[in-house]
């Protein structure tokens, strides 16, 4: 799972990717300070593997992998390649969401367009993902239209299709606000690896004056967000990077220190998580617990497919039970004497905190 952080230059984004990777990136305040794009691969915290742990010895724990790009250069022109813009372009291209980082912190941090205004740069942003998304759909259409003059039926449809993205885009919309009537339609929009196609999660960069985001900046955000049916979540790159200084034990106590309960990156990883709608089950042995991601939805052969294809192809059933049941129980035995340990077959639907052992041919 890969997440882009995009944002205007001087909002805080590779302080927040410093912080989150702890990977001391330099950063001033000088918009085209990070121009490369930088990518850390962080653990998705998540409490339940310890609780896991606290129960089934084990050699090592195995945390989901969220790996971040910081997404630099993203200017006011930048999908005309102006202002280092459009090679960037393409590395959003391959991210599964964007973490759209918009300032919201007051202050004397020069701002790029002279104040602070997220609404504002939240547009800015969004025109230049839309102009670098017609240019795509622009070059897929001339394709598909060469195609059509040797008959090919197939081409003509897709011409039509892209025409009417283009429609869209040209509104001002992003693509990920089009609505679709023919479930193929989206496969094909998925196809074109648009940019404004990509789910998107806001991230309220704010003053340490205002933690939880109470502010009139970032409650603008939330009702944009909530517009388009996203959400926001708000960070403090500026704490975020003194809490990455510190060790495990003064860290927890900075965070209780401020009325915080955990760190951005936990924040941030379920707000992806949710953004992405994905979850999580377990493996649970004594050689590792770890954990994997899967779509809500995934069924049982699906959630196998993550570990390995074979285990897909070779899915017999799976044998299950939930975190809860072993914090309750305490033993995989006494899950299994309380007959609550389950077994399903292929079309199990997987439910967030299971823990599973698969059972396949190979
Ligand atoms: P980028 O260009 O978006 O990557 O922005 P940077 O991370 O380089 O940050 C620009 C400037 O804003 C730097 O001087 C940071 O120290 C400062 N900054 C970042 N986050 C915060 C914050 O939460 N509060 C305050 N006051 N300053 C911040």
């Amino acid at each position: 799972m890969e997440a882009g952080i995009v944002g205007l230059p001087n909002v805080g984004k590779s302080t927040l990717f410093n912080a989150l990777t702890a990977a001391g990136i330099p950063s001033e305040n000088y918009p085209f300070c990070t121009i490369e794009p930088n990518v850390g691969v962080v653990a998705v915290p998540d409490q339940r593997l310890g609780e896991i742990q606290a129960h089934i010895p084990t050699e090592k724990v195995v945390p989901a992998i969220l790996r971040l790009v910081d997404i630099a250069g993203l200017v006011k022109g930048a999908s005309e390649g102006e202002g280092l813009g459009n090679k960037f372009l393409s590395h959003i291209r391959e991210v599964d969401a964007i973490l759209h980082v918009v300032r919201c912190f007051e202050g004397e941090i020069t701002h790029v367009d002279g104040s602070v205004d997220p609404i504002r740069d939240i547009e800015t942003i969004e025109t230049e993902l839309i102009l670098a998304d017609l240019q795509a759909v622009g070059s897929a259409k001339d394709k598909a239209a060469r195609l059509t003059r040797s008959g090919d039926k197939d081409a003509k449809a897709k011409v039509a299709f892209l025409e009417k993205i283009e429609a869209h885009l040209d509104e001002g919309k992003p693509a990920r606000q089009m609505e679709f009537a023919d479930p193929e339609d989206r496969k094909t929009l998925k196809s074109l690896q648009l940019i404004t196609a990509k789910k998107v999660l806001y991230v309220a960069n704010v003053g340490e004056d205002d933690l939880t985001g109470e502010s009139e900046l970032v409650e603008r955000v939330r009702q944009r967000a909530a517009e388009e049916g996203g959400e926001v979540v708000p960070v403090c790159g500026q704490l975020e990077a003194e809490l990455a200084e510190l060790d495990e034990a003064d860290r927890a106590e900075m965070l209780e220190s401020v009325g915080l309960e955990e760190p951005a990156l936990a924040v941030l990883a379920r707000g992806t998580y949710r953004t992405l709608g994905l979850q999580s089950y377990f493996t649970a042995g004594p050689k590792e617990i770890r954990a994997w991601t899967v779509p809500i939805g995934a069924t049982a052969p699906e959630a196998a497919g993550v570990i390995h294809t074979d285990f897909q192809r070779g899915f017999i059933r799976v044998e299950v039970y939930s975190v809860d049941d072993l914090e309750e129980l305490k033993s995989e035995k006494a899950i299994r004497e309380a007959g609550r340990m389950r077994v399903e077959g292929k079309s199990y639907s997987m439910r967030d905190g299971d823990v599973c052992h698969f059972l396949f041919n190979v």
